[in-house]
């Protein structure tokens, strides 16, 4: 029996200065308007801080990005979709226990899923903040050029009326030191 899909991993480990050029908060979020979740859940925005300040603590970033790819030979009829949520919320479950035990700050992909209803709605405090994570485009980076320029993702874009051929998710961990992150570069070959 085939796979439905499969992934194929990217990583790189960079200064945190080189996603910095990406950073383009205003833009980004102007993005963001447009999405439902738009101050709805707390890992979206607006914020009350700025990515600046929030990853003042660290110096290097180790990039990862995971480009689902449908198999061919599958029979199956699941969405792209469905497959990307599996994968992104499987690497946000990787990255949140990672930030558990290590010195690290983790950007998950995509929005917060731990809750069904996020308590923003409702002007009350998140229920995990220990455990609740931003992404990069949350924070103002554009997440599509990280990674194109810096993991050399190629976008594929669907045909009208047709899935996109593959879909990509992208998740980041920084740290002080680059030792630490190339410690961890074993879980994503
Ligand atoms: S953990 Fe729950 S309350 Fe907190 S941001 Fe996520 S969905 Fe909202």
């Amino acid at each position: 029996m085939h796979q439905d899909f499969e992934i194929i991993h990217f990583t790189k480990i960079v200064p945190k200065e080189a996603i910095f050029k990406f950073y383009e908060p205003v833009r980004v979020e102007g993005y963001c308007k447009s999405c439902p979740n738009y101050n709805k859940l707390w890992s979206c925005p607006p914020h009350d801080f700025s990515a600046v300040s929030y990853l003042d603590s660290y110096d290097y970033v180790l990039l990862i990005g995971e480009k689902i790819i449908r198999n061919e030979e599958s029979l199956s009829n699941t969405s792209m979709n469905t497959y990307f949520q599996k994968v992104r919320r499987q690497l946000g479950d990787q990255l949140i226990e990672l930030s558990k035990s290590h010195d690290v700050e983790v950007l998950i992909a995509g929005n917060c899923y731990l809750c069904e209803d996020c308590l923003r709605t409702d002007d009350k405090s998140c229920r995990y903040e220990d455990r609740m994570k931003y992404s990069l485009e949350s924070i103002g980076f554009l997440v599509g050029d990280i990674a194109s320029e810096l993991l050399g993702i190629e976008l594929e874009w669907p045909e009208p009326g047709k899935e996109a051929p593959s879909l990509m998710t992208v998740g980041a961990i920084f740290a002080k030191e680059d030792i630490k992150l190339k410690a961890m570069l074993d879980q994503w070959r």
